[in-house]
């Protein structure tokens, strides 16, 4: 128990009783797992995570753990990389419903329609779909390594960039290359506030504001940097701004506020002002649902051999060939 001034205190997260933490502690020594978080997972969540990271980052995590078992604190396409990686592991996920809006947007069979009409296209895609997509693609990418990447297919090849439009616009922007888009989107980097984020930039206007690219491309030409959740660390990490305007899942101010104590971050809400500017899929894994999947060994994930291994190519691809 945390002891504050006068006669607070702040008791540890339990459930019935039990210490969350305390068993979870137990449960993953245990079980010989390895808890893996993305930065837009609860404070709590990131709190207990032996790691927390961006999708590149958890990515090359999850390829060379040597735990037995692998919870993976994020969605469920995130924890599907980890499986399609680590065949002979065990993937928990706390809440098998913890999806994604944007790998709902790009349906298999829509998908494969799509890249039929394009046969010579070399197909990239984000990473954030399901294996039945990884599975249709050349390579994946993640919005670390998506410029990088799609600078290294050569000139003469054209490309289909699926499933997120604000991203690979950004992308096809800064490639100086034209891609071929489909056109879908996240819920929650379409839903940040304009007018907000102006009024912010009016109240702090020594605030560097650094954006995610699955905004809109309205938000991202208000922004002095734009980058993967990594990068926006890194760069408010290095900058000499002393404060940030950050447009992206509110998740990552826990690691921020941590790592650079000595920065101020203000987030952006969404549009009028509700906070659907936090992840709905993110946030249902919570410390209840990480005890009891680490105490019954389940959800688990599995896929079948064939998609898997067809998965595993474009996957590979990229890890081989991001710096
Ligand atoms: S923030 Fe958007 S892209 Fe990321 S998991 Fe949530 S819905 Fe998917």
């Amino acid at each position: 128990m945390m002891h504050l001034s006068g006669s607070m205190t702040i008791s540890p997260p339990s459930k019935g009783g039990i210490d969350l933490v305390h068993e979870i502690n137990k449960l993953r020594k245990k079980r010989n797992a390895v808890i893996l978080a993305h930065y837009y997972q609860h404070p709590d969540i990131q709190d207990v995570a032996d790691f927390i990271g961006d999708s590149l980052e958890l990515c090359r995590k999850a390829a060379a753990t040597e735990a037995d078992v692998i919870v993976f604190c994020g969605v469920h396409f995130m924890a599907e990389t980890a499986k399609i990686l680590n065949p002979n592991k065990t993937v928990l996920i706390p809440d098998v419903n913890a999806g994604c809006s944007l790998a709902d947007d790009c349906p298999s069979d829509k998908f494969e329609k799509f890249r039929a009409k394009y046969p010579d296209h070399f197909v990239v895609t984000y990473i954030n779909c399901t294996a039945d997509v990884k599975a249709q693609s050349d390579l994946i990418c993640t919005s670390s390594n998506a410029v990088e990447l799609i600078k290294k297919i050569p000139k003469d090849k054209e490309i289909l960039f699926s499933p997120d439009k604000n991203l690979g616009k950004w992308v096809q922007a800064q490639c100086g290359r034209e891609l071929t888009i489909w056109e879908g989107s996240c819920v929650v980097h379409e839903n940040f506030s304009e007018e907000a984020l102006l009024k912010l930039q009016l109240e702090h206007p020594e605030a560097k504001t650094i954006a995610h690219p699955e905004c809109l491309p309205n938000l991202l030409g208000l922004a002095d940097y734009i980058g993967s959740t990594t990068k926006l660390l890194k760069y408010a990490d290095e900058s000499e701004s002393s404060s940030f305007i950050v447009v992206t899942e509110p998740g990552i101010l826990h690691q921020m506020r941590l790592k650079i104590p000595s920065k101020i971050f203000y987030d952006v809400p969404g549009i009028d002002g509700c906070s659907c500017n936090e992840c709905p899929y993110m946030r249902l894994n919570n410390l209840e649902n990480l005890h009891t999947c680490l105490l019954n060994m389940e959800p688990k994930i599995e896929m079948e051999e064939d998609i898997r291994l067809k998965a595993l190519r474009p996957i590979e691809l990229m890890l081989e060939m991001s710096s």
